[in-house]
């Protein structure tokens, strides 16, 4: 009798690889304008405060608090505060005119909006009626209130988003330690695939993991060579592999992954170095291949690989899952585990599979979640129409109503 081998859970898959991912090390100093979506290397101190001064709120008039507790008060107005002005110390009985940003004048202690005021040109020159009663601070954005020197404003490990770029240029940070990009490289293994462009022979199909996993991977920062398409031979794949170690830090490769007599890609992966062959108890995306191919005349170094099913929702599901992660983690990037939404199920999933599910479903307008109505793993359709995976343990079936664990594509495509 042929006993099945016990199929890998995901969350033992994730861990496994999570242990093997050793993040580079290698850093690059980079422009703060060029530094989007790049992974930052060392923590960020400010040097200033910011703001770097008491400065208004609002287009209005710098004033005394006191002075104008009683009701409505009438101020000569004795200066003029544009932003990136300094003004000089408020005289009492005075109010200064003063502009968003603009830098608050010693001894006033609160901004009265333009809205609340009148201002009259008198003979004895400009005043101003102040209708509204400010407390002390009003309208005033102090010294350090975003920000105090010395504080530590980014992590390492953090993707820089426009945010955080944003954040740094405000403490004057013109560049930026970053993680050099991850060296990633692609090939596709498989007789019947062909090129859009390309007329398609009988029993061919176009190569849509390759669209799939080039722009994967240069959504997560990936610097991406592609080795195109394989034939299925032992020879040609360990070329391929030989090849792509050599400047690489990770090989990625859709198909051939099973143990058919046309998957070519785990004796040519034992032969150039090491290999993990996974059965993973998911849906989509069973086989899995994990390993290293060994770089020549460096005994020390290596590329790893992961090679994925070939089919596409297949190649899809599994790299968000196990290879997001992994790749992150080589770029030094702390925090690597997607936001999971709790959403209602808006529909039955009566049937309960043993593996885990990725099931592809998304938001109505009633604030839960719709299913696409075929979730086999070669239809792409799925993954346009969806907004997202619903990740379903195994062995549960879902009724309508239901919570379940959802991950918006959002999270995982970034
Ligand atoms: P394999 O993992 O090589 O056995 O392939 C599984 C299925 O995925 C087969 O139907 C293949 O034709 C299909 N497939 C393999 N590679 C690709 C690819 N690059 N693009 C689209 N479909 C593919
Ligand atoms: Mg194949």
């Amino acid at each position: 009798m042929l006993v099945k081998p016990p199929l890998l859970s995901v969350a033992e898959a994730t861990k496994f690889l999570a242990k093997s991912a050793v993040p580079l090390t290698d850093i690059e100093i980079v422009p703060t304008l060029e530094a989007n979506g790049r992974v930052l290397a060392a923590p960020q101190v400010s040097q200033i405060n910011v703001p770097g001064m008491d400065n208004s709120q609002m287009d209005g008039y710098a004033v005394r608090a006191a002075e104008c507790a009683g009701g409505e008060t009438r101020l000569r107005v004795s200066q003029r505060i544009p932003a990136g002005h300094v003004g000089t110390a408020l005289e009492p009985g005075t109010a200064a005119r003063i502009f968003t940003g603009a830098m608050v004048p010693e001894g006033a202690d609160a901004i009265v909006m333009q809205e609340a005021c009148e201002l009259t040109k008198d003979a004895d020159g400009d005043h101003v009626i102040v209708r509204h009663v400010p407390q002390a601070g009003e309208w005033i954005r102090t010294i350090g209130e975003d920000i105090r020197s010395a504080s530590t404003i980014l992590p390492s490990g953090v993707r820089l988003r426009p945010q955080e770029l944003g954040l740094a240029a405000s403490v004057g940070l013109a560049t930026l330690p970053v993680v050099r990009k991850l060296r990633a490289a692609v090939f596709f293994t498989g007789d019947e695939l062909t090129m859009p462009g390309e007329a398609l022979k009988p029993g061919a199909i176009y190569n849509s993991n390759r669209f799939l996993l080039r722009g994967l991977l240069e959504n997560l920062g990936c610097e991406v060579k592609d080795f195109g398409i394989v034939p299925d031979q032992l020879q040609a794949t360990r070329d391929t592999l030989r090849a792509a170690a050599a400047s690489h830090d990770l090989i990625i490769t859709s198909g051939g992954v099973s143990v058919g007599e046309e998957d070519h890609v785990k004796p040519a992966v034992e032969a150039e170095g090491r290999l993990n062959m996974w059965q993973i108890a998911m849906k989509p995306g069973k086989p899995l291949a994990f390993g290293e191919i060994n770089r020549n005349g460096d005994a020390s170094g290596k590329a790893f690989f992961i090679g994925l099913p070939g089919n596409p929702v297949s190649t899809f599901v599994t790299f968000l899952i196990f290879v997001r992660p992994f790749l992150l983690r080589l770029q030094g990037v702390e925090n690597v585990v997607p936001r999971v939404l709790a959403m209602r199920a808006d529909f039955n999933w009566p049937k309960a599979d043993r593996r885990q599910e990725f099931l592809r479903a998304r938001f109505n307008d009633q604030g839960g979640l719709d299913l696409f109505p075929h979730q086999g793993s070669g239809v792409l359709t799925s993954t346009v129409w969806g907004d997202g995976l619903i990740d379903n343990a195994p062995g549960k079936t879902i009724a309508e109503g239901d919570l379940v664990r959802f991950i918006p594509f959002d999270h995982l495509l970034n």
